[in-house]
């Protein structure tokens, strides 16, 4: 039995022990694509939207852990409801012919070897490094490219670590897909941190990392200190800023709340700021459901209680989010919350593009819809914005200049610097889903970086 003191003793540290009653320790548990029929959610649907499923996760990536499956998927309203959509393999994700073919192999019971023949020709077409990632973005040192890096942009320098390029649950339509089909000759990532100090000593023009994925946020506390850690010292004053993209946010809050080292990462981020540098989280963030439970609240609490920002962004996407009404009440929840609106993008030439694409009119009238709905002080997202290979290409409006019908475009990132924030304009043109569908418009036969790239 407690004595008197100790109830006292546990009284001091009750909003402690509140906290983790609140939220315990949850068992990360996680279903691949072989483990489909072991979802028992899944047992709702028929037989053939089980193969279908099967089919699709062959070709792209599928995993998705528990707390996806028991908190943020409203099961009643499946297959319509956004988190299926954003997580679940769809039959449409896939060209038919590509579907009948993979289909046809799976019933066939084709040997191992020929099968994933069939599914590596099938991905090859799928353009699974978007934006010339493969050839342009990869840094050199003493003529040698570097694994896990990219620099794309003068002051950013994406940074790959190799035990961070898996996600807590896969997005159907992630860009990155292609780091996730065990295809090591597409991987991008580093082995250890050594060659990105390497780089980062040589290039001072480098003010910002962003640590990113795959999602860094699957590593252990200790493993990202040891990345993290050796850009606190003053060699490395140059970096003012320290990014990590994650969708732990969304897909395992746990990491901030209540995993072992939870707190250990909390730490650590506020050993960053004390140390002088700014800590962002690039949080992804497709609809205002993510951030309807209490544990994925209370993340953003204790991250904002570290002195780190959170910036939101995240693509727009038929099926999930194509709705101008879902946008202002994710911009408005995440204000609501001390969260940053940061981005709007429009979905990636790759992968499932086919299934989520919205033509670029229509994403500029929901952005546009979107922001008619809400205060200044949430009208701060960027979009909605291309991440092209030049750069990254914001669509500004239809409109009309010297008769001529325009989408005004400007470029907000740009390879070369003396890009940025140059306004352009294209043809109008209500089918095209990306930069490369648009013409020059008033009589110009290039655009501007064409003629760049051309020299
Ligand atoms: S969290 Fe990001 S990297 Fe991971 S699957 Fe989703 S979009 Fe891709």
């Amino acid at each position: 039995m407690p004595t008197t003191q100790t109830i006292v003793a546990i009284g001091d540290h009750q909003p402690e022990m509140a906290e983790r009653e609140a939220f315990p320790p949850q068992r990360f548990k996680v279903y691949t694509a072989k483990q489909l029929d072991k979802i028992p959610q899944l047992q709702r649907l028929c037989e053939e939207q089980r193969f279908e499923m099967k089919v699709v996760a062959s070709v792209l990536p599928f995993r998705v852990n528990e707390h996806v499956i028991d908190e943020l998927i409203d099961w009643d309203a499946v297959p319509d409801d956004p988190i299926f959509q954003l997580t679940f393999p769809q039959r449409e994700m896939l060209a038919p012919e590509y579907f009948e073919r993979v289909a046809q192999a799976l019933r066939d019971e084709l040997p191992r070897e020929d099968f994933n023949a069939i599914v590596a020709d099938i991905r090859a077409e799928l353009n699974p490094h978007p934006a010339g990632q493969l050839e342009h973005n990869i840094p050199h040192v003493n003529g040698e490219p570097i694994d896990g890096l990219q620099h794309k942009y003068r002051e950013t320098v994406l940074f790959f670590p190799s035990s961070g390029q898996v996600c807590h649950t896969y997005c159907t339509f992630c860009f990155r897909w292609a780091q996730f089909v065990g295809d090591k000759d597409l991987q991008i990532a580093a082995k250890e941190s050594g060659q990105l100090q390497d780089y980062l000593r040589e290039h001072r023009e480098v003010t910002d990392v962003l640590v990113t994925g795959g999602d860094p946020m699957v590593m252990k506390t200790r493993n990202l200190r040891a990345y993290l850690e050796p850009l606190l010292g003053e060699e490395f004053d140059h970096i003012r800023t320290i990014r990590i993209g994650t969708k732990a946010l969304t897909f395992w809050p746990q990491r901030f709340v209540s995993d072992a080292d939870a707190q250990d990462l909390l730490d650590l981020f506020r050993e960053i700021q004390a140390a002088g540098k700014h800590l962002a989280l690039m949080a992804h963030y497709n609809h205002w459901r993510e951030l309807e439970p209490a544990i994925a609240r209370e993340a953003v609490r204790r991250i904002r209680d570290t002195g780190a920002q959170i910036r939101a962004q995240g693509p727009l996407l038929a099926h999930i989010n194509d709705d101008p009404a879902v946008w202002a009440r994710l911009w408005q929840t995440q204000v609501e919350l001390g969260i940053v609106p940061y981005y709007m993008f429009v979905e990636r030439d790759t992968g499932a593009r086919r299934y989520f694409e919205v033509p670029l009119v229509r994403a500029w009238e929901i952005y546009r819809e979107a922001m008619q709905q809400v205060s200044g002080i949430a009208r701060t997202a960027r979009g909605p914005s291309m991440s092209a290979h030049p750069g990254k290409v914001e669509i500004q409006g239809v409109t009309e200049v010297r008769g001529e019908k325009v989408l005004a475009l400007r470029m907000i990132q740009g390879r070369d610097p003396n890009w940025v924030q140059r306004p352009f304009f294209a043809r109008y043109d209500e089918e095209a889903t990306w930069l490369n569908h648009l013409e020059p418009a008033l009589g110009e036969e290039q655009f501007f970086f064409e003629a760049r790239q051309a020299g």
